[in-house]
């Protein structure tokens, strides 16, 4: 498995996982501490005015949080920072839910209440910022430092209990972090696997083994969709036929493997010599090459093929039993899709272009 990819995908997923993470926490949180100080403000306390009036200011810091988390997860902030900002935001989120916890537990006295607020906020932070533990820290730790200071007051200063609880706490959140992400891992190195079946599978289907071009079936797709394309949108199509002059010599004289190499060199140049990403280049059959060219008129295929010429005479490979150069040359055939012609005919008069530039002295090519 390519582990480069892993990693990156891996990143990526676990960015889009904690922002909605981010969205996710900030609306839980709002609905906790409405269901919290909603009900405590509509019929309890009305005597506990200090209480009332803070309450006002920790809606509007729950608020703003809320908001932050909202934005967050709308926002495309650089990708190399978004650990340090997730984090941040954690943190800024636990802060405010400490904050809130002290709140309900120092002012309005509601020191239950206190506690089902904290249990709860750890459990959403947990579940909200799992992906990234710096993050799951970064929320939980505030709101347990002061949860933990409630308990011990409330527990008449007693250490024993608020330690034991910190202890279950860190043992239950890290615990069930480490099996969150260890779902969340398989899960995308299984995702990443398919997609590289996916990827090898369409290779073999569509490449050529030898010369790593498209093969013939990926020609015959790609060459009906171009008609249709064509047809449709009125655009031109064109197409080259090309076949290596007298490689069976070639062969004869310096053996299969070297014929082979050959090929693959030829491919390359091939490749080379096209600049559109639409065109595309596959093996049509032994020593033959097809080119798709979409978009392109008869004039610009000539101008393909001069191209493919030029570059072949670059590489100058060596053909010592050629009668035509002592390197290696091609024939072309081209032709243009007119309205009423399918992909066959095509093909066809491509190869009588091709059949013409061979009776004509091979290295060249003919247009139709
Ligand atoms: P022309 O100039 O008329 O095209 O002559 P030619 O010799 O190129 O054409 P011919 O059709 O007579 O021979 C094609 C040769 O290509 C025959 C075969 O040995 C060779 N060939 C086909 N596929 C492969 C391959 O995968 N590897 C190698 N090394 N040679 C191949
Ligand atoms: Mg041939
Ligand atoms: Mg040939």
């Amino acid at each position: 498995m390519d582990e480069q990819t892993l990693a990156k995908q891996l990143d990526d997923v676990t960015y889009r996982n904690i922002r909605i993470g981010f969205r996710w926490a900030a609306t839980i949180s709002l609905i906790i501490l409405l269901m919290i100080i909603g009900p405590i403000w509509l019929n309890g306390i009305k005597e506990n005015a200090l209480y009332l009036d803070r309450s006002w200011t920790q809606y509007s810091f729950q608020a703003i949080v809320y908001l932050i988390g909202i934005a967050l997860y709308h926002s495309q902030f650089p990708p190399q920072q978004w650990r340090k900002t997730a984090t941040l935001y954690a943190l800024l989120f636990g802060i405010s839910w400490a904050l809130a916890i002290y709140h309900i537990a120092f002012i309005g006295q509601m020191w239950p209440s206190a506690e089902i607020a904290a249990d709860l906020i750890m459990m959403t932070s947990l579940l909200g910022f799992y992906a990234l533990r710096q993050a799951v820290y970064a929320a939980i730790f505030p709101v347990l430092l002061v949860s933990t200071w409630a308990n011990y007051i409330e527990a008449g200063h007693l250490l024993l209990l608020p330690i034991e609880k910190v202890l279950a706490i860190c043992i239950i959140v890290e615990t069930g972090r480490r099996t969150l992400y260890r779902w969340f891992y398989n899960s995308v190195e299984k995702d990443h696997e398919n997609q590289r079946l996916v990827k090898k599978l369409s290779d073999l289907a569509t490449k050529d083994q030898l010369t790593n071009l498209y093969n013939r079936r990926f020609f015959e797709y790609e060459i009906d969709k171009h008609c249709h394309l064509a047809k449709r949108n009125h655009l031109p199509l064109s197409v080259i036929l090309i076949d290596i002059d007298h490689f069976k010599h070639y062969n004869d004289n310096l053996g299969h493997p070297a014929g082979d190499l050959c090929l693959k060199r030829v491919a390359r140049t091939l490749q080379k010599s096209l600049l559109r990403t639409s065109d595309s280049v596959s093996r049509y059959g032994g020593e033959e090459f097809i080119i798709i060219l979409p978009n392109t008129h008869l004039e610009g295929a000539k101008k393909v093929a001069e191209r493919i010429h030029r570059t072949l005479q670059q590489e100058a490979i060596p053909h010592p039993s050629s009668s035509v150069n002592n390197f290696v040359t091609l024939s072309q055939g081209i032709t243009t899709w007119k309205t009423q012609k399918g992909p066959e005919q095509l093909v066809q008069e491509a190869d009588d272009q091709l059949y013409k530039a061979k009776e004509a002295g091979r290295n060249q090519y003919k247009a139709a």
